[in-house]
């Protein structure tokens, strides 16, 4: 097999038709036509996780050539699309099939450019105790870039059994001695004390498309947390929606973000044995969490990415393409800090010198 790759060109006029935003179609740059996506008429199925061989392949070296212009470049070693560095023609190429595992799936973006710019300008000015420059001056200078980006998503029967400890709050009185203005007094106090019950037992739940970021060039922080996304829109796969996106192929393999997901499942399941053992407090001494009836699904999820400088420093940060919730990494105004926490010393001061009678 070959590395090849795809263009969209105009009927009409030859130039670029890139994937519009506002529906199914690919839409030309110059003159505005448009073509209808017919999605591939093929069903999005859970496929079972066990002996699957999911590592990454080697590659072949991601060097292109436009078909546009001719020209030869080269691509990060898990690009699968972009535009031509020379003429901007959006080129799309067949990487993923060099993957042991093909894209199934995938949620084409929906939201824009222009609305993802104000989003990220919205965000801006409502972070709290950014600098104050940041609000003005950096609005108008940041870079974003369209990208899917791969993903799993696992489904697992999870049972879980544990032992622990159900915790419950009263309240005894008691006489004792204390100090007040210097002298030593008898005083009655209430004493809050926790009674422990050792418990055990079982807790299963069925989870559905846990979803695993795979990824390396985007830390896990801020793509994991853009959820959650509708799923139940994912289409069958189809070059035509890279057109004039960036995107891809996965990084992180099959059986290692697995673990992730059990992670994740673990600590959901934790959530649901507190509950089990009630109580004021729980304390879970051995929890062991079994999987069955595990599937699988690669899709690809549209993100914007972007990168603001603040200070000579870059924050990242990235929007969910499909909602518009929006993750960042942001600076924090040190003054405005110091200001918040010499106020509320101040406070603490004035409270405790309050109730120690000295007003
Ligand atoms: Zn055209
Ligand atoms: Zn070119």
């Amino acid at each position: 097999m070959l590395l090849t790759q795809k263009t969209f060109p105009c009927k009409q006029c030859g130039a670029s038709q890139v994937f519009y935003t506002k529906g199914g179609i690919l839409r030309c740059e110059y003159c505005k036509s448009e073509t209808k996506i017919t999605p591939p008429n093929k069903k999005i199925v859970e496929h079972p996780f066990k002996n699957i061989t999911s590592n990454v392949a080697s590659l072949p070296k991601n060097k292109l050539k436009c078909p546009s212009c001719s020209a030869s470049f080269d691509l990060d070693p898990f690009k699968k699309s972009s535009k031509c560095p020379f003429c901007k023609t959006p080129i799309v190429s067949n990487l993923d099939l060099f993957m042991p595992i093909a894209i199934e799936s995938i949620l084409p973006f929906k939201i824009s450019k222009q609305q993802s710019e104000k989003i990220f300008k919205k965000w801006i000015k409502s972070l709290w105790l950014a600098p104050a420059k940041l609000k003005t001056k950096q609005n108008n200078s940041f870079k974003l870039v369209g990208v899917y980006i791969p993903y799993w998503t696992f489904d697992s029967f999870a049972t879980a059994t544990y032992r622990g400890l159900r915790g419950k709050i009263y309240h005894q009185n008691i006489n004792t001695q204390v100090v007040e203005n210097g002298k030593l007094v008898n005083k009655r106090v209430t004493l809050t004390k926790t009674k422990w019950t050792p418990v055990s037992g079982e807790v299963k739940r069925a989870f559905d498309d846990v979803l695993i970021g795979a990824t390396k060039s985007i830390s896990r922080r801020l793509t994991d947390s853009l959820a959650p996304w509708d799923l139940q829109n994912l289409l069958p796969y189809d070059d035509r929606y890279l057109s004039g996106f960036e995107s891809e192929v996965y990084q992180v393999d099959l059986q290692d973000s697995f673990k992730f997901a059990k992670d994740v499942i673990r600590y959901l399941i934790t959530q649901d044995i507190r509950a089990q053992i009630g109580g004021d407090k729980q304390k879970i001494t051995y929890l062991n969490v079994t999987h069955s009836n595990v599937t699988y699904k690669h899709i690809l999820l549209p993100i914007w990415h972007g990168e603001f400088l603040h200070d000579n420093k870059k924050y990242n940060f990235t929007i969910n393409a499909r909602t518009g919730k929006i993750k960042g990494e942001r600076p924090y105004s040190k003054i405005k800090i110091f200001i918040i926490v010499f106020v509320v010393l101040v406070l603490i001061i004035l409270i405790t010198l309050g109730s120690n009678g000295r007003f």
